[in-house]
């Protein structure tokens, strides 16, 4: 299936990249969702972090895992269309070496560990993964983020192999807008990943929209009605410059604020009231259509946003990031890092890094005073420019 996707990534690939004019006016039909159930999860604020500043472990709670740089689809806000500079393999963090690190922290007490990339299930057997990962002795919640191009073959090893939760990309409900997004790809086979994943045993997948002005801007009370009948939940992502990206030179012109997507649904479906915070949104700030069928009944679904651009929420976050090749990074946005993979090599560390880790007698040692330098890179409020994107962090 991988080679249908990249055979036909190729094909449309030259006809697609006349991106704006495509966008506009192309009629958007709503989708019914499966009936997905409640969840609980880990990645809800720690309410340490006001009391301790991000800054300490143990206000870290998840640790992000990007198992790839590489992926299936070349949306045009995360990649450039080609000259892509890929890792070699050798760098990558072999699935041991990431489970050594998962080890690490937790035993820092963190125990929510999300796999994405790039796009994790172009990795080869990821399921060996989180078969691997969920051995480990206190690792609680275990989910991955994917375009879920891949989810219907997936599904069911990812459950058997033991992963709690999914959130599945999705920035259109149109076929050709998201042919022209993600530069090639078929939308039918994420709407059958998301159907695979829910027969597999997944309730409730989230579903990520980045919303960008003038690409999807019509779409977002489509995405939104989605909620009012079921127990789903839709996060609107403001559009971040990160690194190159087809869109990075309009980065102003694309951008949408939360107010401003929160407008358009409101207009569209009434006022949003706010939801629980309790079940596992992350940083998303969460509501509820407060009576979206005019009955006095919220919507059953819930709307998130992630506002990192007009709201940054640096003082609490509580995550760290695994680049593919062994980075711990402290931001999405800002450079502070340690990195790990020499550590785990037994290679040379560069001399701040070796300071910082002092005596470790062992890599286990060494990993673990790895997460306290990295956690002190936090920054106060992240910079507006992230050198990288986020298919090489690990979005
Ligand atoms: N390939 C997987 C996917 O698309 O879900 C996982 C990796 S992707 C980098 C993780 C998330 O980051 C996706 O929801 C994607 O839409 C989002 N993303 C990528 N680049 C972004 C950007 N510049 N601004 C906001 N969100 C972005
Ligand atoms: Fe791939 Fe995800 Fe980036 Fe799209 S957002 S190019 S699917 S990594």
């Amino acid at each position: 299936m991988r080679h249908i996707l990249r055979r036909s990534r190729k094909r449309v690939n030259r006809r697609l990249v006349r991106p704006i004019p495509l966008f506009y006016n192309v009629a958007v039909t709503a989708v019914a969702l499966p009936v997905f159930g409640p969840v609980e999860s880990l990645s809800a604020p720690n309410p340490l972090a006001s009391e301790t500043g991000p800054r300490d472990i143990r206000a870290v709670r998840t640790l992000r895992i990007s198992v790839t740089d590489r992926c299936n689809f070349r949306c045009v806000y995360c990649m450039p269309e080609e000259k892509i500079d890929w890792l070699p393999r050798e760098t990558l963090l072999s699935y041991e070496e990431i489970a050594a690190v998962v080890r690490a922290a937790v035993r820092h007490g963190i125990g929510g560990f999300k796999l994405t990339g790039g796009e994790p299930l172009v990795r080869h057997d990821l399921p060996a993964l989180v078969a691997l990962l969920r051995g480990v002795p206190g690792v609680r919640e275990l989910s991955m983020t994917t375009n879920g191009a891949l989810l219907d073959e997936y599904a069911a090893p990812l459950k058997a192999a033991g992963l709690d939760r999914l959130t599945v990309s999705l920035d259109t409900m149109d076929p050709d807008r998201f042919r022209a997004i993600t530069r090639g790809a078929d939308i039918r086979r994420v709407w059958a990943g998301i159907r695979a994943a829910v027969a597999a045993g997944f309730r409730h997948p989230k579903i990520n929209c980045v919303a960008m002005r003038g690409i999807n801007d019509d779409e977002y009370a489509a995405f939104a009605r989605l909620t009012i009948d079921h127990d789903a939940t839709v996060r609107f992502i403001e559009y971040m410059p990160l690194g190159r990206t087809a869109l990075g030179g309009e980065y102003e012109q694309r951008f949408i604020a939360e107010t401003d997507i929160r407008a358009r649904i409101e207009a569209a479906l009434g006022p949003l009231t706010p939801a629980d915070h309790d079940a596992g949104h992350g940083p998303a700030c969460v509501f509820r259509l407060a009576d979206p069928r005019g009955d006095g009944h919220p919507g059953r679904g819930r709307i998130g946003f992630i506002s990192a651009m007009s709201k940054p929420f640096c003082s609490t976050c509580n995550r760290l990031r695994l680049t593919a090749e062994g980075q711990l990074r402290s931001c999405l946005f800002d450079g502070g890092e340690v990195e790990l993979r020499p550590i785990l090599r037994g290679e040379p560390l560069r001399p701040a890094t070796h300071d910082a880790l002092g005596d470790s007698n062992s890599i286990a040692d060494a990993l673990h005073a790895a997460f306290i330098r990295c956690v002190a890179f936090k920054p106060e409020v992240h910079g507006y420019y992230g050198n990288r994107q986020m298919s090489q962090i690990g979005g």
